[in-house]
């Protein structure tokens, strides 16, 4: 049986539903399973398969609880006409190297991967406490993409609502003009004035206000889950396209089964990168899974001397996804190469909430550095390396992206062993400073910035953010982080 319990200890056993339903432990740790890669998925039968069925072959490893037609109907909603490439997430050649496109979800984000499907994970679930009337309040903090990809995932979904802050004046004008434009009528959106950390740290204490959760159990038959990537039903769907990615690479015969693959991963909270890191332990060929980061490098910090210390200068950068103090998976792989071992990663943690800090000891950080790399990449360097990839490959990046393209050209390259880049926006999300870069025109609104930068390279601004131009703004409220536990109850009254 395969059974979930907290990162901190290891006394609950939930089924993958129940752990979905709940988000987070209510001990702060995050959900994961001793299972995990004692069933692999068969890579011999890769090459051919649709992206659907290798997402079946893979979840059903991963949540074993979900029957068979339930997740073929999950998967058949999730992953079907609102993308804009059958392939769902298609291989291209870069040079040398291999991309791998996340953003042709129906938010133009890589978060639509795991966020059209975790609202159909979770109307499959049942209530814990055998409520029939209870209801779901999804609250999650955004740096910007997981909003709207959540908003849109979740609009207007049986038995669920959702609430997004994100953090007033820190995200892009196209940004916020898809969050702040969603339709449906248990969707609210709202900005904070604080930066991401301010808003995620907050919305993990509301998840821990014992008193909030029963106030809104006993008055709304509310219960309160999450949509970020510390959800396992948003962090197993991502599992998938790194097999999809070596499936396109046998069907392009850059490989043969059993050959290892590189990963090149532009990370902010860790989810991303830990997919790959479960995608080995489910028998994927991984050689190596390259942590790239902006100049919020607290994570290159970590890998190269075994301290993550968040006391740092907080940097808004021209990635903001990627801008990200705390990120929250690295717990998760903490525990499983420290043997599955909660105390310690109790003990790191207090340590992180008490002191910002934390020090692994030295043999396990060998242990980590032995699957990851890192690099970071300045904004400078972003800028540069959206002109160079447009110059010598004739494709267009966006600044995230750039991270990674930067830290995967510093790295010598291993002959044998191709190398896929993840990228994880569409240039048209970040058109000022996309054309800013190629030399474009940036005046004007992101909007003719995007018509510029579509005419300039040839290619098409996708539909969806062509049209915000002239989408209605429903939501302009700003509240401050003391506030945010008090606008969570306002929505779930309404619910
Ligand atoms: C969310 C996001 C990232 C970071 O992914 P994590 O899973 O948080 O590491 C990188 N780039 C973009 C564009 C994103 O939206």
């Amino acid at each position: 049986m395969t059974t979930f319990h907290s990162t901190r200890s290891s006394t609950d056993a939930l089924t993958s539903k129940q752990a979905i339903r709940k988000g987070i432990a209510d001990d702060g740790g995050l959900f994961v399973t001793d299972q995990l890669g004692e069933t692999t998925v068969d890579i011999s039968a890769l090459a051919g398969k649709s992206y659907q069925q290798i997402a079946f072959d893979v979840l059903s490893v991963l949540l074993p609880d979900f029957g068979e037609d339930e997740l073929k109907q999950c998967i058949a909603e999730a992953y079907g006409s609102q993308w804009s490439d059958e392939r769902i997430t298609p291989v291209k050649r870069l040079g040398d190297d291999y991309v791998m496109e996340l953003f042709n979800g129906p938010t133009c984000a890589f978060k639509d991967v795991a966020l059209q499907i975790l609202p159909r994970f979770m109307a499959r679930t049942t209530p814990a406490d055998g409520d029939a009337d209870e209801k779901i309040m999804i609250v999650t903090a955004t740096s910007g993409d997981t909003g709207k990809a959540a908003l849109a995932g979740f609009a207007d979904a049986a038995g669920t609502g959702i609430t997004v802050f994100y953090p007033q004046g820190r995200v892009s004008r196209v940004q916020e003009l898809q969050m702040t434009t969603q339709t449906g009528s248990n969707v609210h959106v709202c900005a904070v004035n604080g930066n991401f950390d301010d808003a995620q740290s907050t919305v993990k204490e509301i998840f821990g206000d014992q008193e909030l959760a029963e106030r809104l159990a006993a008055d709304d038959h509310v219960v309160l889950s999450s949509a970020n990537s510390i959800n396992v039903g948003r962090l197993v769907p991502q599992v998938v396209y790194y097999f999809s990615a070596y499936a396109q690479l046998l069907e392009q015969q850059v490989i043969n089964v059993g050959d290892e693959v590189d990963f090149v991963v532009p990370t902010g909270n860790f989810g991303d990168v830990l997919a790959g890191y479960y995608a080995k332990m489910l028998g994927l060929p991984v050689r190596q899974l390259v942590v790239a980061s902006d100049k919020n490098n607290v994570l290159f910090d970590f890998l190269t001397t075994g301290t993550y210390n968040r006391n740092r200068p907080f940097y808004e950068t021209i990635s903001p996804s990627m801008d990200i103090l705390i990120s929250s998976n690295l717990e998760r792989m903490l525990y499983y190469m420290a043997e599955k071992d909660p105390r310690l990663i109790t003990y790191l943690m207090n340590d992180l909430a008490q002191y910002g800090a934390y020090e692994v000891p030295p043999q396990l950080l060998a242990q980590i550095r032995q699957l990851f790399a890192t690099g970071w990449a300045d904004e400078d360097q972003v800028r540069q390396m959206i002109a160079e990839c447009w110059r010598d490959n004739h494709y267009v990046i966006d600044p995230h992206t750039a991270c990674g393209y930067f830290v995967m050209r510093q790295m010598p390259a291993d002959p044998g062993t191709p190398r896929v880049l993840l990228s994880t926006a569409s240039p048209y999300k970040f058109p000022r400073v996309v054309n800013e870069a190629l030399g474009l025109k940036a005046d004007g609104t992101d909007f003719e910035c995007m018509d510029e930068l579509a005419a300039a390279t040839g290619t098409e601004v996708p539909a969806m953010l062509r049209g915000l131009e002239s989408a209605d703004v429903r939501f302009r409220d700003c509240v401050e982080v003391s506030d945010m536990a008090h606008y969570v109850e306002q929505c779930a009254n309404r619910l």
